[in-house]
């Protein structure tokens, strides 16, 4: 921790605030970064760190997390400042105490994601690219939701599979899908809104007064249906949650089936980043996927 205090000494004079008598402590949990609280009078700052050349990420999730802000629905952790110092990238953040999404705060959760989601916006895709995990997600802007998924989202991951080794029927199938994904849009015309992006259980929480906290996003615009099933995806939402969404903005009766089609794109993401493991996933999703369309 020693060979942090060139950053605290480089904060204070970005900053102009006092960190005088700082207390730093190390903060677990994180996929990709390392984390820190460091805290002095009236501060106490959530710091993220990692390589100096993915100061990009940081870049584009101090934009998603003051975007989410702005539109005010659910709380995320307030910018304090991010940049390059030495050889690293920072961001930092407000801290805020974390618990668990318990029954009331899981309801207004899901009331608050659906007036997020109500919000309508411009058009798909979003000012700036991003990541997904480490992966780049690519925002081009684009006013055709299925173009935008067939070709920023699957057509982008298994274009990666495929870099990584992932050859044969992931990629034959995979490629018949993006031919007919048209298919389960015939009824239905999702609008833009604001998502979270990476909407797993790791990434929500509620305050120490119950209000629930977002956090870490990989913001985009396009259908919320591609948010609430990440969240169906590793569990760790209450059905509580998806009540109070429901009764806040219902669902659309063909979400059961893009579910799969939302989630894929996770699954594919993962077997870039974690490996072999999630290929059979893979697989089978996109037969049941073509199965559908059958
Ligand atoms: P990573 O990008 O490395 O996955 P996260 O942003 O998910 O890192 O943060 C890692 C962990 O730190 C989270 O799981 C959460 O418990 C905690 N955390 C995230 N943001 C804050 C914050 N603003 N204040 C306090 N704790 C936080």
């Amino acid at each position: 921790m020693a060979a942090l205090q060139p950053l605290v000494s480089h904060l204070q004079t970005q900053t102009g605030q006092s960190l005088h008598n700082h207390r730093l402590s190390s903060v677990g949990g994180g996929d990709i970064n390392s984390a820190y609280r460091l805290q002095a009078a009236n501060i106490d700052w959530f710091i993220k760190l990692n390589r100096a050349d993915l100061a990009h990420m940081f870049v584009a999730e101090a934009a998603g997390l003051r975007e989410l802000a702005e539109i005010n629905a659910v709380r995320v952790p307030k910018v304090i400042h991010f940049g390059e110092f030495q050889q690293h990238a920072y961001l930092v953040l407000e801290f805020i105490e974390l618990g668990s999404l318990h029954s009331r705060s899981a309801s207004l959760f899901g009331q608050q994601l659906a007036s997020l989601h109500q919000r309508p916006q411009a058009y798909f895709g979003w000012a700036i690219d991003n990541t997904i995990g480490s992966t780049p997600q690519h925002n081009t802007r684009d006013d055709d939701w299925v173009s935008f998924w067939r070709q920023q989202r699957l057509g982008k991951q298994l274009q990666f599979a495929a870099a990584n080794g992932y050859a044969g029927s992931l990629q034959t199938q995979g490629e018949k899908l993006l031919e007919k994904i048209d298919g389960f849009f015939s009824d239905y015309r999702p609008h833009p809104s604001l998502l979270h992006g990476d909407l797993w259980g790791g990434n929500a929480a509620a305050d120490n007064q119950g209000q629930p906290i977002i956090f870490d996003p990989a913001c985009y615009y396009g259908d919320r249906e591609a948010d609430l099933a990440m969240t169906e995806l590793f569990g760790g939402f209450s059905r509580d949650f998806y009540a109070a969404y429901q009764a806040e903005y219902p669902l659309d009766s063909g979400y059961k089936t893009r579910k799969t089609l939302y989630n894929l794109y996770h699954i594919l993401n993962h077997l870039n980043l974690f490996g072999r493991s999630y290929l059979n996933q893979a697989n089978s999703m996109i037969s049941q996927l073509l199965a559908e369309l059958n």
